[in-house]
């Protein structure tokens, strides 16, 4: 309360403001302590480092906020599922209601986004699901020319099937977009053009392995790739 010009006192309550002297108070109107978040419900992106329950390795649970949880070894590709995660199946929903309480203890209330993470050592995009058997080495072949990339993907399918028993596997990737400006830059004087209508479509396939020693990495710069195909080498973390 506090006393105004005219004398009378007023509440300061932002709420309070113009009643009336007659408006009572509604409990049901104050906005509550909220306790009624879940993990199962929590319709927001969570990312949370913890001690695996069951095998005690430091490991990160993730959720995209739709309901499904998964359990990941690390957080960068090829995004390998933790083992636990798939022995313990039945124990899943019990590890959730523990980690639950466990964050309620800790004072979260279901808003934030990273627990015991710093914000740095997140990457961009988390994918709602693990790999159970995740490559050990990706190709990645992009290029505007489809069949440049397929003649890669030919290329380089030959050529590691010729040194090794386990043949790779070739997968689609989305096509991506990319503006025709970005590929101008340096040859025109002109400020990039931001004009969709310049856009063109890049095609990516990805070509994995899962048996892939540092030699053949090292001989795979032998392949006499097309040039118009950008090639990006991703191998998992060991
Ligand atoms: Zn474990």
């Amino acid at each position: 309360m506090a006393r105004s010009d005219d004398g009378t006192w007023r509440s300061l309550e932002p709420a309070a403001e113009g009643a009336s002297s007659q408006h009572t108070h509604e409990c049901g109107s104050v906005p509550r302590i909220s306790q009624d978040w879940s993990l199962q419900d929590l319709n927001h992106p969570l990312t949370c480092r913890l001690d695996c329950w069951w095998c005690g390795e430091e490991v990160y649970l993730h959720t995209d906020g739709s309901g499904p949880f998964t359990l990941f070894d690390n957080l960068s590709w090829p995004w390998p599922t933790h083992d636990c995660w798939h022995q313990q199946r039945d124990e899943r929903d019990r590890a959730l209601l523990k980690l639950e309480s466990d964050l309620r203890a800790g004072g979260y209330q279901g808003q934030g986004r990273l627990v015991n993470l710093a914000p740095s050592s997140i990457p961009d995009a988390i994918p709602p699901k693990g790999r159970k058997n995740p490559p050990v080495l990706q190709i990645r072949l992009s290029s505007t020319d489809h069949q440049m990339v397929d003649r890669a993907v030919r290329q380089i399918t030959q050529f590691v099937s010729d040194r090794q028993p386990r043949a790779p596997v070739a997968v689609p990737l989305p096509v991506g977009k990319k503006a025709a400006a970005d590929e101008r830059q340096g040859r025109t004087n002109g400020p990039p053009s931001r004009d969709e209508s310049f856009s063109q479509h890049i095609h990516h396939r990805a070509i994995e392995m899962w048996t892939a020693g540092p030699k053949l990495v090292a001989q795979l710069g032998q392949v006499q790739l097309p040039e118009a195909v950008d090639v990006t080498v991703r191998q998992a973390k060991s």
